[in-house]
């Protein structure tokens, strides 16, 4: 059975950049709806016991047109959304910028911290429609950022590396707070993002 992680803040926690509206609608209607679905299809295409790393990078072999697809949707859905809510924390307890050797490999990849926010940023306000943006790193321990759109991840599109953050710009995260303002909230989630987080992913 795969679940929601537990929230590490309060619903309020991330408030004024995200509000407790926002949070319960998001985490606690859309997050939780991808999940039960997933699971629904997991079981049904006999796939209990595999990763959702696993499911995603291997949807070809699910022969089912409709069944490969609902996976691919509902199982982006709730993996996305996981590595999404994991990594934020209070304005006030929030790692503001990464140190050691993701720090380093940022610096060496993208030139600096601000110029890899600065890259994040156009992706994520430029994905058109519904999407995501990510960080993401390989075997060899590179980087590199990339935008998808729905609930694709670098998984579902057989991209060969493995996402360690994820910014959600679909209206349902940002719209009920900054309305059509969605480079204010762009903006915004890196007051919340809690690099400690990002680190331990990198690392891992
Ligand atoms: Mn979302």
């Amino acid at each position: 059975m795969f679940e929601q992680i537990k929230l590490p803040y309060e619903v309020n926690g991330l408030e004024p950049i995200i509000d407790q509206l926002t949070i319960e609608t998001h985490y606690g209607k859309h997050h939780a709806a991808y999940t039960k679905t997933f699971n629904e299809l997991v079981e049904k295409a006999g796939l209990t016991g595999k990763t959702a790393e696993e499911i995603l990078s291997n949807l070809d072999s699910v022969a089912d047109e409709t069944l490969r697809k609902g996976l691919r949707n509902q199982g982006g859905g709730y993996y996305n959304h996981n590595l999404y809510f994991e990594a934020f924390a209070p304005v006030d307890k929030a790692k503001h910028a990464p140190t050691g050797k993701l720090a380093e490999k940022i610096n060496e990849t993208f030139g600096s911290f601000d110029a890899l926010k600065e890259k994040l940023s156009a992706l994520a306000t430029g994905q058109f429609g519904s999407g995501w943006a990510w960080l993401c790193t390989d075997a060899e321990g590179n980087l590199s950022v990339m935008n998808t759109p729905n609930q694709d991840n670098p998984y579902s599109l057989g991209c060969g590396v493995k996402p360690i953050l994820a910014l959600d710009v679909w209206e349902h995260a940002y719209y009920l707070q900054y309305k059509n303002l969605r480079a204010e909230y762009v903006k915004k989630y890196f007051d919340i993002l809690d690099w400690a987080v990002v680190e331990k992913k990198y690392e891992a």
